[in-house]
């Protein structure tokens, strides 16, 4: 019978390499050993190669889908048995030993909301639908919620008949979370962006009302001072010409008394007025040329009767090399140093005052001044300093109270300095005394008149210049300074040239390296003031920069912006004092104001200049007079019932042949800027403030006729008598 055998070998041919072969056929045995074999041998290297191929691939997938954490299943669609693999029961948290084997596992480990799911999954085989791809969320043994994708896949039969499905499963419980907790992240996103927008809005909304508050704020401020300031220049202006009269040595002391306390009443509304102006953001400071020293002498002065009354010395010191003529706002600069001055009269009982002003560098367009105020007063305790410039903040309640003061002055002056790009600062000792600094950067400017160069020449004639700096530099200078009759004379050192002035030899001003070799500009002045000697004015070289044949030019217009002018021929306007300009300065003027006092004011100052004026009530009556005749000049209340003055100007100037004639001039007791332009912006030529000042309003009138004055065909110069 033989036995039968049939087993795969591989074989090397004599060609080399290896081959699988089948063996199959029968082996005939005698005594248990082989005497005959009868078989077929089949090639089947081609068949075991792809087997084994197939063998290898599954491996790998199974280690792949090990590692990845995919469970495949498969179901037989005839007998409804199902198949998981190891990798499904560990993804549901199954024992092989609680598996059904059959459909219904799905539905016990499906969330209950997810069931759909494998209703999804049911139709699927029902319809015989190619794939499917569905998610659900299954609940573990151990109470843990996992988020699963089963994608599976149906197939058939040659004939179409459904055999079986297969499929994989794998967690995707991390993606889902992470989606979740974005999606929630996105919605508190959303929420937070809602919430900014909202936050915004209110804020604009708050920023709006605050914005309105405050312009409803400032125009009540602007009315409230326009009403107290109205009745005041009443006061004021009444006291001013009662002064006047006759009266007898009792009596002169009363108009003093209310022209006092009138003018007190009033700084206090302008520092309050001043204060909430700076805060409320709208103060502008001017931009203006002016001359320094006028603007320091001018703050003394007005300190200097505090000073004297309480036996104080009052000192100050211009270093040497301070310009006369900056740029900006020099009443602002003058409140500060007022303010600062007062306070040291007020805080000092004894020994002195003394203002510096000195140069901390300079270029060639700026400076920077420090004013520095000393007093040997109480002085204030370190841990005070710091809220010194807070606003209403007083270290002395009694002084106060003796002295009056709003609390208001060194907030204002911080502000001011910080307006005017600068800072505020001090030093002080209690007991000894204190320092007050400002410091500011300011443009120094030119005067007009020496933009002409030949100009500029001219005024250098026959002046003495004091060189002050090492040979090689003072050649220079002599060099490129040297107009033809400019005397100039050099020195090494500052000391050796206070010798040479103390010995009285002229000078007329002094050039020096970018400082004074041996001491700074304000030593060198107080060197000059304690030998009771004049202290010429000094030009530093780093004004002009580096000396050449293109910046002489600049060096001879900044000595000669340090030389006064030639006293001036007499003019109308220096020769007429403050009395009956009218003479010389005949202008027909109309005064245009509701005001019963105001108006009394106004004509009464005017007749103290040899005015006789006509007085009209508001802005329409104006208009009525000027069809009556021509006036040359108009003094025009911004504020009137009925027609107001800008109205009345705007209509004045439509006129053919009014368009520059008459010239008006706008009388406010408002304070801002704004209503300077407003008066411009109507037509109007010039702006006075209430109360009315007669220098002011004399220097407006002698405005008013030099613009007015025909401009001659041929320059005259007066024949000498
Ligand atoms: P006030 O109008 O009260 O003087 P300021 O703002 O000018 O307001 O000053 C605030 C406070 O700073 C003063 O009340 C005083 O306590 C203190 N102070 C200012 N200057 C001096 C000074 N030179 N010496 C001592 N204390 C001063």
């Amino acid at each position: 019978m033989g036995v039968p055998y049939d087993i795969e070998l591989q074989l090397r041919p004599r060609t080399g390499g290896t081959r699988w072969v089948r063996c199959i056929g029968r082996a005939y045995t005698r005594d248990h050993r082989v005497v005959r074999v009868a078989g077929t041998i089949q090639d089947i290297d081609d068949r075991k190669h792809s087997e084994l191929e197939v063998a290898r691939l599954a491996e790998r997938m199974t280690l792949a889908a090990k590692f990845a954490g995919i469970g495949i299943w498969e179901y037989n669609h005839d007998t409804g048995e199902l198949i998981w693999d190891d990798a499904m029961l560990a993804l549901h948290g199954l024992h092989r030993d609680a598996f059904p084997c059959d459909f219904s596992i799905w539905s016990l480990v499906m969330l209950p909301a997810d069931r759909a799911a494998e209703e999804n999954m049911r139709l699927a085989f029902a319809d015989g639908r190619a794939d499917f791809d569905v998610e659900y969320r299954i609940l573990t043994p151990s109470d843990e919620i996992r988020y699963i994708r089963n994608c599976g896949r149906i197939v058939r039969d040659a004939s179409g008949r459904i055999l079986r499905s297969y499929g994989v499963n794998y967690d995707i419980t991390r993606e889902r979370v992470n989606m979740i907790a974005l999606l929630e992240s996105d919605e508190s996103l959303r929420a937070a962006n809602a919430s900014l927008q909202a936050t915004i809005e209110e804020t604009q909304r708050l920023a709006r009302a605050a914005e309105d508050a405050n312009q409803a704020k400032s125009s009540f401020l602007a009315t409230i001072s326009h009403e107290i300031r109205t009745p005041l220049n009443g006061v004021i202006g009444m006291t001013n010409i009662l002064a006047d009269t006759p009266l007898n040595a009792e009596q002169r002391d009363y108009p003093q008394t209310i022209k006092l306390s009138g003018e007190s009443l009033l700084t206090l509304i302008n520092d309050t007025l001043d204060y909430s102006k700076i805060e409320a953001g709208r103060v502008e400071l001017e931009r203006q040329p002016f001359d320094l020293v006028s603007c320091v002498r001018e703050a003394l002065d007005l300190i200097e009767p505090h000073s004297r009354q309480k036996n104080l010395a009052l000192t100050h010191l211009f270093a040497a090399d301070v310009p006369r003529t900056i740029e900006g706002d020099a009443s602002r600069l003058r409140q500060i140093l007022v303010n600062l001055l007062g306070n040291a009269v007020k805080f000092t009982d004894r020994g002195g005052i003394r203002l510096d002003v000195r140069v901390d560098s300079a270029s060639a367009d700026e400076v920077s001044l420090t004013f520095s105020v000393t007093d040997t007063g109480i002085g204030i305790a370190a841990d005070k300093q710091p809220r010194l410039f807070e606003h209403f903040f007083q270290v002395y309640a009694s002084i106060t109270r003796t002295h009056g003061g709003t609390g208001l002055g060194l907030a204002i002056s911080r502000r001011l300095a910080a307006l005017m790009g600068g800072s505020i600062w001090v030093e002080s000792e209690p007991g000894v005394g204190s320092t007050f600094f400002v410091g500011i950067r300011v443009p120094v400017v030119m005067e007009d008149a020496l933009c002409h160069h030949p100009a500029c020449l001219q005024r250098l004639a026959r002046r003495h210049a004091l060189v002050v700096a090492p040979p090689e530099t003072a050649r220079q200078v002599v060099h490129y300074a040297q107009p033809p009759s400019l005397v100039v004379t050099a020195f090494p050192d500052a000391e050796s040239a206070v010798n040479h002035l103390a010995a009285g030899a002229p000078c007329d001003l002094i050039v020096s390296d970018n400082q004074l070799p041996d001491m700074d500009g304000l030593a060198f002045a107080r060197r000059l003031q304690a030998r009771g000697l004049r202290i010429p004015p000094l030009l530093t070289l780093n004004r002009v920069g580096t000396l050449s044949d293109t910046t002489a030019p600049r060096l001879h217009q900044l000595m000669a912006s340090l030389v006064p002018p030639p006293a001036p021929t007499p003019s109308v306007a220096s020769a007429a004092g403050f009395v009956r300009i009218a003479a010389t300065m005949p202008l027909s003027v109309l005064m245009a104001e509701d005001n019963n006092v105001n108006q009394r004011v106004a004509q009464l100052t005017l007749r103290r200049l040899g005015y006789e004026i006509e007085i009209v009530s508001d802005g329409a009556e104006a208009l009525g007079a000027l069809q009556r005749r021509n006036f040359d000049v108009i003094l025009m209340d911004v504020q009137m019932p009925g027609m107001d003055g800008l109205e009345a100007t705007r209509r004045i100037r439509a006129f053919t042949g009014h368009e520059t004639r008459p010239w008006i001039i706008a009388l406010t007791a408002g304070a801002f800027e704004e209503d300077r332009l407003n008066a411009f912006r109507a037509g109007m030529n010039d702006f006075l403030g209430k109360p009315l000042r007669i220098e002011l309003l004399q220097a407006a009138l002698i405005r008013a006729w030099e613009s007015l004055r025909p401009v001659p065909l041929t320059a005259t110069t007066p024949a000498p008598p």
